[in-house]
């Protein structure tokens, strides 16, 4: 039975390297029906707030990424924690530790002064004072000889010198449990099988690893991902993605579009580029985790986020969009102008990427006169007065209102002048969109109706 886990400290937001880890964990655990926990790592009692709590939960959430049980809160398991490494004191596994901060730095000064590492273990092989009660700390007993090898699922084979591994701390003289005490005995007691983590967590693997020797419990399987870099394969910056995924949810990326974007950064199949949750959760091995950092790319999010959208009906589409309207009109879309825009919809989603750019360039299909104008189709508008005259009169006058007629139209009404048809629909499209982009002009009068229609052109004459 496979038991995954997620386990962010909760000083921040949910960023994106911490959605792809919880992705994978959970994309493994569904794969082989196991379980998916998460736990908040909430020790650090300075850092942690319910603020990044909420933000974490309300991010996985709209990943899609649902957790099996409550959430464990580290913190309220501290006295557990305690109980465990008392038990390694009473066992001889541990021992306390009596140095004061600054008998520790100077040990720490001698050691790197002598080219050795600092082991903290001033008081391994000491006798307890005359009153052991007074402010001390627990450390493990780490083997001195030999070597600690995991087998990572990722990194292969990786293994060190046991004489570069300190005594750790498992309290701190306050009584606290650190991580590392309490990251073991939570994944233990939680019956997780498989760790899925950031490779900067490899390094406390060994120790982990001989924690959970000392307290005779099988380590989990391990594999630890390469981090996410910039696409200039630098650490990513928050101008490069390092966000929060609510801001890819304001951005306007669909939780399925991210979900295969993070899949496919830092795992691969073949070169399939679009997998749906549905195929990830039938194929997600640890196999395909690539062991070379990642870069963060929006291009490719967006291409994905692009397909994604494609893949939806209009009406879901739109559905959707509607907080993105929203924030782009300042106020609801009325229901004749959401009739518009579904129409609008199958042309405008193969020219955006994102919810909040489809939302941008769908604005001109509800009633958002006089139209907002960047200064190059002003220009545009401003040297066309003949043309939209024209095309004004020949609009008012015609029969139908279908794309047909309105072609002809236009054509008619070009030719009559002397005028290229590009004369006439380049400026009567400005008109209509005020320079966004949008599908064939026929279409996009037919949508927008003619007493809409005649009243842009008329804005523009005014
Ligand atoms: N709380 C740790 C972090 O946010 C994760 C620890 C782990 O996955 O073992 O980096």
């Amino acid at each position: 039975q496979v038991v995954t886990r997620f386990a962010p400290s909760p000083t921040g937001f949910l960023h994106i390297g911490g959605a792809r880890t919880a992705l994978f964990n959970w994309l493994y655990a569904r794969r082989h029906g196991g379980t998916f926990l998460l736990r908040i790592e909430d020790t650090d009692r300075e850092r942690s707030t319910d603020v990044a709590v909420a933000a974490i939960l309300a991010g996985l959430k709209w990943l899609g990424l649902d957790w099996d049980g409550e959430a464990v809160s580290q913190y309220e398991r501290s006295e557990r924690h305690r109980q465990v490494a008392e038990r390694l004191l009473a066992e001889g596994k541990a021992y306390p530790c009596y140095a004061t901060p600054e008998e520790l730095q100077a040990a720490r000064e001698a050691a790197r002064a002598a080219g050795q590492t600092f082991r903290g273990d001033l008081w391994r092989d000491r006798e307890p004072p005359a009153d052991p009660d007074r402010p001390h700390a627990v450390r493990l007993k780490m083997p001195r000889e030999g070597s600690t090898i995991i087998e990572d699922r990722v990194q292969g084979r990786v293994e060190v010198s046991n004489d570069t591994l300190d005594d750790m701390i498992l309290l701190r003289s306050d009584g606290t449990p650190t991580y590392m005490l309490a990251v073991v005995v939570d994944d233990h007691d939680m019956g997780v099988t498989h760790v899925v983590r950031g490779d900067d967590h490899l390094n406390n693997a060994f120790r982990q690893h001989q924690l959970y020797n000392a307290l005779g419990w099988t380590t989990p399987a391990m594999a630890h991902i390469p981090l996410i870099h910039g696409p200039d394969g630098k650490k990513l910056s928050k101008r490069h993605g390092a966000l929060g995924v609510e801001a890819y949810r304001d951005m306007g990326y669909l939780p399925e579009a991210m979900r295969n974007y993070l899949l496919r950064l830092g795992w691969s199949r073949g070169d399939a580029e679009i997998i749906s949750t549905a195929e990830a959760k039938e194929w997600f091995d640890l196999e395909g985790i690539g062991r070379g950092a990642s870069r963060f790319d929006f291009d490719k999010l967006g291409h994905l986020n692009h397909h994604y959208m494609q893949g939806l009906s209009s009406g879901d589409l739109l559905h959707i969009l509607d907080p993105y309207l929203v924030k782009h009109l300042e106020r609801r879309p009325i229901e004749a102008e959401r009739a518009r825009v579904i129409a609008a919809l199958p042309d405008l989603v193969e020219r955006a990427q994102t919810l909040d750019a489809l939302a941008g360039i769908a604005t001109p299909f509800c009633n958002s006169r006089p139209l907002v104008l960047d200064d190059k189709t002003a220009g545009l508008l401003a040297k066309s007065r003949e043309a939209l005259t024209v095309a004004h009169s020949a609009l008012a006058a015609t029969d139908i209102w279908s794309e047909d007629a309105i072609r002809d139209a236009l054509k008619a009404a070009a030719s009559s002048k002397g005028l290229k048809m590009g004369q006439i629909m380049q400026p009567v499209r400005a008109a209509m969109t005020g320079g966004k982009p949008a599908g064939d002009l026929a279409g996009i009068l037919v949508i927008l109706g003619r007493d809409e229609v005649l009243a842009r052109l008329s804005d523009q004459l005014a």
